[in-house]
């Protein structure tokens, strides 16, 4: 999906205007009848499966061209359904649930989910550039692939094919809608792979961003990496999760910072005074200066420190000393899993800031280039935002994205800005005002690697110049 790449999803999209002019039989409401056509169509479109009454009459070619006429415009959804007799009906669309989008994402959605019968002599095929590739499997076998952390996807889908690997039996759609979340409740706590739960806190971070993730990682030995909200309403939902899964017998191990931005570290006393003020705090050595006075850090970890998580599936984190946006950020890397902990190095929404002095683009492009090097990836976690599910291609865009900003503003260097404002000026100019003093701070980070690399010099009065041959 363009939304979340790398996660695996079932088709459908968002309502067209015409969708509410299709007509479905036994449709309680025009709403829930304008769903219908809208999940009709987009089956159609993407998997070339057509749930009408009267399809069955068509010969495999005939479907064809129908199809034809809807992907070539030459006939909207509602003229072909007339054109060649057929009608949707919702007795052949069950409702499966009803879910809201988490509000760390940039886009909400708001889903309705259908089962459908496939009909009978039609077989689907991934006709859309929307998805990468596609195909039949049983539940059981996709629930197991999740399980086994080879596929990612988002809740609703890890609960649909959790409910259908449960068998097609008489009680399935009681356990389609007998979650809070099927009803529109948002998800608060999620699980994109097994032992990796994401709950993202409301914090007065860096926009578009309005959340930072925290993460419970361990199947029964439990880590809370980055509670960051200093809001009083979000530290207490934070608490509720972190005693309910105490509650169902896991155990706390500590509380890990990746790094000390207050975003990332507003509810750490808050959580451990909730928890009963017994709790172990542990960061890198250079987060824990930053933070004296403010977060007491009681154990230092250092790269390649080990952590091993008792539990089902047993989990074994590696502690990477990953500094770039801060000089003493880590990230944790779970190989078996395939997954990576990114704190702000690589987020899943906005961009990540580069401040001098504990921002260094230098460290960051290398760190970038250790994270390229592991082993396996199949998602990568970040301080904001849904997960990756695409790991290396995300890497090597933001490798991309840095390295184009450094020949911007090289080139600007060049064409005789001399100091971070001018460059933001030149190369930058679409930059929106209230951003700038940021903009300004991420270009002399730049600056400096240019300086370091010889490219760029700097005079007594601090002026930036292009240095020759
Ligand atoms: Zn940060």
């Amino acid at each position: 999906m363009a939304f979340m790449p790398g996660f695996y999803a079932f088709p459908g999209g968002q309502r067209d205007e015409a969708d509410a002019q299709v007509e479905v039989d036994n449709a309680a409401d025009r709403e829930t009848a304008t769903m219908i056509a809208c999940a009709a169509r987009e089956l159609f479109e993407e998997l070339g499966v057509l749930v009408a009454r009267g399809a069955e009459s068509l010969t495999k070619g005939q479907l064809a061209s129908v199809l034809d006429d809807l992907t070539s415009a030459r006939m909207t959804f509602v003229g072909l359904l007339a054109h060649y007799g057929l009608r949707l009906d919702a007795r052949d669309f069950r409702f499966a649930g009803r879910w809201v989008t988490p509000p760390f994402s940039p886009r909400r959605f708001d889903t309705l989910f259908f089962v459908v019968r496939c009909p009978r002599k039609q077989e689907p095929r991934v006709l859309t550039a929307e998805f990468e590739s596609g195909g039949w499997t049983t539940a059981r076998e996709a629930f197991e692939r999740w399980r086994r952390a080879e596929v990612m996807a988002a809740p609703p889908v890890v609960h649909a094919v959790r409910t259908l690997a449960g068998g097609l039996t008489d009680d399935l759609f009681e356990r389609f809608l007998g979650v809070p979340h099927a009803h529109r409740r948002p998800v608060r706590a999620i699980e994109f792979l097994p032992g990796f739960v994401c709950f993202p806190l409301r914090t007065p971070t860096k926009p578009p961003a309005t959340t930072t993730n925290c993460y419970a990682v361990g199947t029964r030995d439990l880590l809370v990496i980055d509670p960051g909200s200093p809001y009083e309403d979000e530290q207490a939902a934070l608490a509720g999760f972190v005693k309910g899964l105490l509650n169902e017998g896991r155990l706390l191990r500590e509380i890990v910072l990746t790094h000390q931005h207050p975003d990332h570290v507003g509810g750490v006393e808050a959580l451990r005074e909730q928890l009963g003020g017994n709790i172990t705090v542990a960061a890198h050595r250079l987060t824990a200066e930053t933070l004296k006075g403010q977060v007491r850090v009681d154990r230092f970890i250092e790269d390649e420190d080990l952590i091993e998580l008792d539990g089902e599936p047993r989990l074994r984190l590696r502690a990477m000393h990953t500094p770039g946006h801060t000089r003493g950020h880590l990230s944790f890397y779970e190989e078996r899993m395939g997954a990576l902990v990114t704190g702000d190095n690589i987020v899943g929404v906005g961009s990540v800031l580069i401040d001098p002095p504990e921002g260094n683009v230098r460290d960051y492009l290398a760190t970038l280039e250790r994270y390229r090097h592991l082993p396996r990836l199949v998602a990568l976690f970040g301080g904001h935002g849904p997960a990756v599910g695409s790991p290396r291609a995300k890497i090597d865009e933001y490798v991309a994205h840095r390295l184009k900003r450094e020949r911007d503003i090289l080139a600007a260097v060049r064409a005789g800005a001399g100091t971070p404002a001018e460059t933001v000026a030149r190369a930058y100019a679409d930059v929106h005002p209230r951003m700038r003093a940021l903009a300004e701070r991420a270009v002399l980070a730049h600056l400096e690697k240019l300086e370091e690399d010889g490219l760029v010099t700097r005079d007594a009065g601090g002026r930036f110049a292009a240095r020759h041959g």
